[in-house]
């Protein structure tokens, strides 16, 4: 019979506030770590990812135990990222709001250490910092740890990824004798042995018993693409969900930044979350995600740690991350306080057998899906808009003002008329760009499998309004390979890696994608290029390397625009 938060000994101030934030049964992580905690002396160390309610299950019982007449700090809490330090003190601030005099400080770098200091001094019970700033206030004397009663290390594999290892280690060993360790950790790599062995007495192991599952109420589906559809996949899964709210994870920074701005240029509320903004820019972006300014959120793994929304309705993997806990920490982003969400992986022919890891991690199948046509984003598209006509509220008051001119205006055209009219004028950027529009194919109706990194596709050039179809004058030919003409690119060019897409090597030219962006720089760059003394050129390829089925889209959809006009 599982134990209510009262029967697991919590004060009356807690149990209250519990009661008013909805929290009506401990999950299975709090029901171990709470009576554990407040019991027993002992060090800890449970295993619970993200989502599973583990910062209740340290905050709570670290709250029962606290002193408030003690102002000197009685717990430090570490974790990798200053969005988490955030998220966790403001959790204690939620739980601890009926305790009076309660003090909870967060430090952690990037932000004016003056101020932190100044904050310690005036006292407080709890600090969550990150490894690296407490570390400094540590080394500065600015921070009195001989009360610490307990120490929790949170995320605390993900804080040796992040390269804290030898912070973490200082730390461990500076604060004093007569404290208690619990570590939470979604995975228990060697790493985490060692510190359980080198600063933790006899403890004890606990896991959250979902640990091995997928949460119950996240769908995990996958398309199979090509990389160089990967984009419009993703686009047209946004337009085929009116209302979606969702964080897109790449692998890289620059991914990041690249998939951010192909949605903003196509007028998506949307911004990148990335280790290179500043911590300015980074709070601005992540203040207006969490107030609904932004609906779509691109973010590195780094970056999006200790982000706790709760409402989002997607995950997008753009990148398929190489290990499943990974993979289970991004979709835990969704699926949240009970609502349901959807995780869907991008992925291409080879990360096949990646996928196939991440299923046996997950403990749970993933389900092949085909990207939406053309027809069905129009079709919700619509059906979303009929919803917001009946469900808006009619302001009777500016309707009768303003009602004698409308239907003077109105009268002579027929109900049917005024109605598709009305809808056509609302939902025309959906039909010019889906009427007509081809299906994206799934990798494996192309009969094809080597394609490698993202945006590094090998197979055969297919329409896309995104990517532009350049054509370069050396070929088979000249021996050119994949590798080699990638190269010859990298090197004109000058700056860096180019995401190049979909290649097609011919005997004497070769054509390649490449997003809209790169198109002008790599024209430029090529202008007097030489390979071998030979002279090369590049060009924008003829019908942009359409195939005739692609042709007669683009020429549809021209036609329905003056048809328009
Ligand atoms: P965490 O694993 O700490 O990131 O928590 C995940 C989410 O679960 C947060 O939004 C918490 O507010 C929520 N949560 C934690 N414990 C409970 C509980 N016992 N009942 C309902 N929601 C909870």
């Amino acid at each position: 019979m599982e134990k209510t938060f009262a029967e697991l000994g919590l004060k009356a101030e807690i149990l209250e506030r519990l009661n008013e934030i909805g929290y009506e049964k401990p999950t299975p992580v709090q029901g171990q770590a709470i009576p554990y905690i407040l019991d027993s002396d002992k060090d800890l160390i449970a295993l619970a990812h993200t989502g599973t309610g583990k910062t209740a299950a340290f905050g709570l019982p670290i709250l029962n135990k606290v002193d408030v007449n003690v102002k000197t700090p009685q717990a430090l809490i570490l974790s990798p990222t200053r969005e988490l330090c955030l998220q966790i003190a403001k959790d204690l601030e939620s739980y601890s709001a009926k305790m009076r005099g309660l003090r909870v400080t967060s430090v952690y770098g990037g932000a004016n250490i003056s101020t932190q200091i100044r904050e310690l001094r005036n006292g407080t019970h709890i600090v969550v910092a990150t490894p690296g700033r407490i570390l400094d206030l540590l080394n500065r004397g600015k921070v009195d740890f001989t009360q610490i009663k307990i120490l929790v290390l949170d995320e605390a594999d993900e804080m040796l990824n992040m390269g804290f290892k030898d912070d973490l280690d200082s730390i461990l060993a500076s604060i004093p004798e007569g404290k208690r360790t619990c570590l939470f950790s979604a995975t228990m790599p060697e790493e985490i042995r060692r510190i359980g062995k080198n600063y933790m007495v006899d403890p004890e192991t606990i896991r959250a018993s979902n640990i091995n599952k997928p949460t119950g109420n996240i769908k995990h589906q996958y398309y199979l693409v090509r990389a160089s559809d990967r984009y419009a996949a993703l686009k047209r899964t946004i337009d085929s969900n009116p209302g979606l709210y969702g964080i897109v994870f790449c692998r890289t920074k620059r991914g990041t930044q690249e998939v951010a701005d192909w949605l903003v240029k196509d007028k998506y509320r949307a911004e990148a979350l990335h280790g290179d903004l500043s911590q300015a820019q980074r709070d601005y972006v992540m203040h207006k995600f969490r107030q609904g300014a932004l609906s779509l959120l691109v973010a590195t793994d780094v970056a999006a740690r200790g982000i706790d929304v709760n409402s989002l309705t997607h995950v997008f993997h753009f990148d398929l991350p190489d290990e499943g806990e990974t993979y289970r920490h991004r979709s835990g982003r969704t699926g949240r306080a009970g609502k349901e969400g959807i995780s869907i992986s991008l992925i291409t022919p080879s990360e096949h057998r990646k996928l196939k890891k991440i299923e046996r991690s997950l403990g749970a199948r993933m389900e092949r899906m085909e990207v939406p046509t053309g027809e069905e984003v129009c079709q919700n598209q619509l059906l979303a808009l009929v919803d917001r006509v009946q469900n808006a509220e009619v302001d009777t008051n500016l309707i009768q003002e303003f009602w004698p001119i409308l239907k003077e205006r109105l009268e002579t055209m027929d109900f049917e008329d005024v109605i598709q009219r009305f809808f056509s004028l609302e939902f025309q950027s959906y039909l010019r760009e889906y009427k007509d529009a081809p299906d994206i194919r799934t990798a494996k109706s192309y009969g094809e499998g080597r394609e490698s990194s993202y945006g590094d596709s090998r197979s055969r050039i297919t329409q896309s309004r995104d990517q532009q179809t350049l054509e370069i004058n050396i070929g088979r030919r000249d021996k050119i390979t994949v590798p080699k003409l990638l190269e010859i690119i990298n090197k004109t060019v000058g700056r860096g890696h180019i995401p190049i897409g979909a290649i097609d090597l011919l005997r004497n030219q070769s054509r390649f994608q490449v997003p809209n962006k790169y198109a002008d720089l790599i024209l430029r760059s090529f202008k007097g290029a030489e390979h071998h003394g030979r002279s090369i050129s590049v060009t924008i390829a003829e019908n942009n390397g359409r195939s005739t089925q692609q042709r007669r889209y683009r020429d549809n959809r021209r036609k329905t625009e003056r048809y328009r006009k």
